[in-house]
């Protein structure tokens, strides 16, 4: 069993993911998130909440998933969205023609399908499947397609980004940050693509979460305000350069933004608020790096663009988020679709005097000619530029129809004027995370294989004392520590971050006098917002098995001795010490563990180390 497999048949059997329509047999690319994964997962989106949202000020919108082709002719996406699909003559197993090619040549992703239909063939490579041949490959358009409304209705397409909603609203949220740049806004919610052949689990799914940001920035001034937070901060970066050498460098964002390697501070910001999030969520950092796109891998009107990548055990390096600088890219081809102008008026900061060169149309010699027309003729005159005027003979469209001006009806002028600030069209930051792909990282980055004796020793633990049938939760006898020697435990190290069960509330003994104060402690910590749980069933050795597999932090056993003293056993999940504390204000001790960062060492008396 390689690693992901162990990842995945915990995250089964413990409710995080389950194949989507299991009773049916399944579909490739689409799973359930069970209790435990759903709980993790909108917590991986809240820390992003507080991240962009909160600390960042960009505000949440909800736009439709399903979007009008307008939208996506306009983006690119109708004409565009596509990989190079093969289809077997034999068996009929459709593969993309790109990864085929992958494991015979680099930059395979740069090729066209007919280029990749060349490889194929002269490399003989057949399916791996059947071993039949392959027919010619072809671009398949990755948007599922819908019909909005009955009948032949209107052609619709379900959004294979969140991205276009911030664009499509941009003259709203302009208004809305009173036309003041740079602002932000963002948007978590499902995105769909129809993978041709998604093969590697939850990495490529054909629903999926995405948190997308998009910042527009005035595009004369790509400085950030907040430049310092993070300047100092020392990233893994794989640029371009790097990536010659074959190896990443260790770089401060401002030494990147300096040298030019980041291309802006906008960017490094960014990047490390990206490194930020993901090591907060439980992303290990010595398994991350950020990769920047090689230049035939760029969109041609992207400045520079980055992606967060993670080390896992299955698929080397995954991209898992996408961090860009869009250009002016979307908004204009929005205004060029929509026909309506996008734009922020940006005054300066002192009015500018300007020369310009103006035109007089002379109605007196309008007039005669065009008549009722005259007014307009002359206005659309004022819209010419300098080289269209200098023509003897000027041609304008008038209600959609071109009329001859002889240039001695118009006169021309310079003029001075003060003029207080101009249009921008802004240019747009993207970070664009895929939530699934984080979810997927932060299990696999937390899951961990431990020799429970070897574990003991390190902590300095009398004995594992979790193996009784129904002893104590501590000071296991002989026999235990040697069954402890062969076992191993899987433990989930979550942060507590995001942890879905922060707390477990564990009776020794099913019976009424433990669970009652038992169960108290659980209404006292979720009355304190945390995420408990009331566990029973089995012996305590089980139990604490069970919750570090969900990667509970804290686990607080209730015993005789706490009918008594009136305190409980807190027991670390990481280091499976084990303290005791008393019963009284144990919401706020876990709070301040769990949020504080409290020291467990801290949190009472040493109990069996
Ligand atoms: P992209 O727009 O392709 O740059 O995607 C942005 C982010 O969405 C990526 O970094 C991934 O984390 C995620 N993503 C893209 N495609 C998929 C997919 N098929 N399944 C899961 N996540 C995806």
């Amino acid at each position: 069993m390689d690693k992901y497999e162990k990842v995945f048949e915990l995250a089964k059997r413990r409710g995080f993911l389950w194949n989507s329509f299991e009773l049916y047999g399944g579909s490739r690319g689409f799973y359930d998130y069970g209790p435990l994964g759903s709980t993790l997962k909108r917590r991986i989106e809240q820390v992003w909440r507080e991240f962009y949202v909160i600390q960042e000020g960009h505000m949440e919108i909800e736009c439709p998933t399903i979007g009008i082709e307008d939208v996506f002719i306009a983006s690119g996406h109708v004409g565009g969205f596509s990989d190079p699909l093969c289809e077997c003559k034999k068996c009929g197993e459709a593969f993309r023609a790109d990864h085929l090619v992958e494991n015979v040549m680099n930059a395979a992703g740069t090729l066209s399908a007919e280029q990749l239909t060349q490889v194929i063939k002269e490399k003989g490579i057949t399916c791996p499947e059947c071993g039949g041949e392959f027919n010619d490959a072809y671009e398949f358009n990755l948007m599922f397609k819908t019909t909005i409304g009955p009948g032949t209705g209107r052609q619709g397409y379900l959004r294979p980004e969140t991205a276009q909603g911030m664009f499509v609203d941009f003259q709203r949220l302009s208004r809305f940050y009173r036309d003041k740049l740079p602002f932000g806004a963002v948007q978590i919610g499902k995105s769909y693509r129809n993978e041709i052949a998604p093969r590697q689990g939850v990495i490529r799914l054909r629903e999926f979460t995405q948190a997308e940001c998009e910042i527009f920035v005035d595009p004369r001034n790509k400085k950030h305000p907040n430049f310092e937070r993070f300047a100092g901060r020392e990233l893994v970066l794989y640029s371009q350069a790097a990536q010659e050498a074959g190896e990443p460098v260790r770089m401060t964002v401002r030494e990147a933004v300096e040298k030019g390697v980041i291309a802006h501070e906008v960017l490094g910001y960014n990047i490390a608020l990206t490194n930020e999030f993901l090591t907060k969520v439980g992303i290990d950092p010595a398994r991350l790096r950020f990769r920047q796109h090689l230049k035939d891998e760029m969109a041609h009107y992207a400045i520079d663009c980055w992606d967060a990548e993670i080390e896992t055990d299955r698929f080397g390096w995954v991209e898992i988020v996408g961090i860009a600088d869009r250009t002016d890219y979307d908004l204009s081809a929005h205004a060029r679709v929509s026909k309506t102008e996008l734009y922020v008026y940006v005054e300066y900061d002192e009015p500018k005097m300007v020369t310009r060169f103006t035109v007089k149309p002379n109605m007196g010699k309008l007039g005669p000619i065009f008549k009722g027309k005259a007014k307009v003729v002359a206005d659309a005159l004022k819209q010419l530029s300098e080289a269209e005027l200098s023509q003897a003979e000027i041609k304008v469209t008038v209600d959609g129809e071109e009329v001859t001006v002889s240039s001695d009806m118009v006169e021309f002028a310079e003029e001075t004027v003060k003029v207080s600030g101009e249009n921008v069209v802004p240019h747009v930051i993207e970070p664009s995370y895929g939530i699934d792909r984080i979810f997927y990282g932060t299990m696999e980055h937390a899951f961990e294989e431990e020799n429970v004796a070897q574990k003991a020793a390190e902590s300095g633990l009398k004995g594992s004392g979790e193996e009784g049938e129904e002893g104590p939760a501590v000071e296991a006898g002989g026999e235990a520590e040697g069954e402890a020697e062969e076992e191993t435990r899987l433990v989930m190290r979550f942060s507590s971050a995001v942890a879905p069960v922060q707390v477990a509330v564990l009776p020794l003994l099913t019976r009424k006098e433990l669970s009652d104060p038992a169960k108290d402690i659980v209404g006292k910590l979720r009355e304190k917002n945390l995420l408990a749980a009331y566990d029973d069933s089995g012996t305590i050795g089980r139990r604490y098995r069970r919750n570090d597999e969900i990667g509970t932090p804290y686990s607080v056993t209730v015993d005789y001795d706490t009918l008594e003293d009136k305190t409980v056993t807190i027991r670390d999940r990481d280091s499976m010490r084990q303290v005791r504390a008393p019963v009284e204000g144990i919401e706020n001790l876990l709070y301040e563990l769990i949020y504080r960062g409290r020291s467990f060492e801290s949190a009472g008396k040493p109990f069996n180390f």
